[in-house]
């Protein structure tokens, strides 16, 4: 972990209702890295990824560059610098690609801008580039999941949440959306946070993880740490 966090989570409490789900979650990501949180169905990995950005309140217990987040709401988060790519994309189907990207910067000012950013974003996703006035509903899943990271990247966050980026897609593409991740990751400095239930891509781009059970963390470490414990391995690895 960091001596000088960037994003630092301290005994996160958060819930549905009633219903608490995180019961004290504590962790710390540095600036510039990728945090890869693992975990089973239902162990509160995307609730985790809400409260981070707004979309489940929380009292406290969570700080960006030592800014308190918590509390506030999803739309001051993102202008703080916080970017949530959810689970189902959330892309407007009947939109084309750049009135989807376009959307991404819709906390900022300057066309000018916005104009120089589209064009850098569509250098990572050159697929998106020859389809920007093709509808959104067109693309393929993979096209879709590079849609919704290239909008989220629009707002040029300090902090990137991704929720399941590799749910539905086949290996390949998978691979491809992974590596640019890392792209964006080493020439942005973006700090990513990427909840996935593929271990292996996932600990692959990361430099730290975290395993999360019953809304608990049960171990930390680094990628390699993770990758080489036995119970990880045998639970989200496929392997020993
Ligand atoms: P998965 O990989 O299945 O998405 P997860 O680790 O992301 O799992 P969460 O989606 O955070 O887990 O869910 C944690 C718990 O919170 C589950 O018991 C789930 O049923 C419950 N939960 C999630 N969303 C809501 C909601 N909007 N209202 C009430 N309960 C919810």
């Amino acid at each position: 972990m960091s001596d000088n966090p960037f994003l630092t989570v301290a005994d996160l409490r958060a819930g549905y209702g009633g219903a608490q789900v995180l019961h004290g979650v504590s962790l710390t990501v540095g600036q510039g890295e990728i945090c890869a949180i693992l975990g089973p169905n239902g162990a509160g990995k995307t609730t985790l990824l809400r409260a981070l950005s707004g979309m489940v309140r929380v009292r406290g217990g969570v700080r960006l560059d030592g800014a308190e987040l918590a509390g506030r709401s999803p739309d001051t988060i993102a202008r703080q610098g916080v970017a949530h790519v959810p689970e189902g994309r959330g892309t407007f189907m009947p939109l084309t690609v750049e009135e989807n990207l376009r959307l991404g910067a819709f906390v900022r000012r300057g066309r000018g801008a916005v104009d120089a950013d589209l064009e850098r974003i569509c250098t990572y996703f050159p697929a998106l580039k020859s389809r920007l006035a093709q509808v959104a509903g067109s693309l393929s899943g993979g096209e879709q999941q590079m849609l919704a990271i290239g909008r989220a990247l629009m707002l040029r966050p300090r902090l990137l949440l991704l929720d399941e980026p590799s749910l539905g897609l086949a290996p390949m593409v998978t691979q491809e959306l992974f590596r640019i991740v890392r792209a964006v990751n080493e020439e942005e400095r973006t700090t990513v946070v990427v909840v996935e239930q593929n271990a292996h891509l996932a600990l692959g781009i990361a430099q730290h993880a975290h395993v999360l059970e019953s809304g608990r963390i049960v171990l930390s470490g680094s990628a390699e740490q993770i990758r080489a414990d036995e119970q990880v391995a045998q639970s989200y690895l496929g392997y020993r």
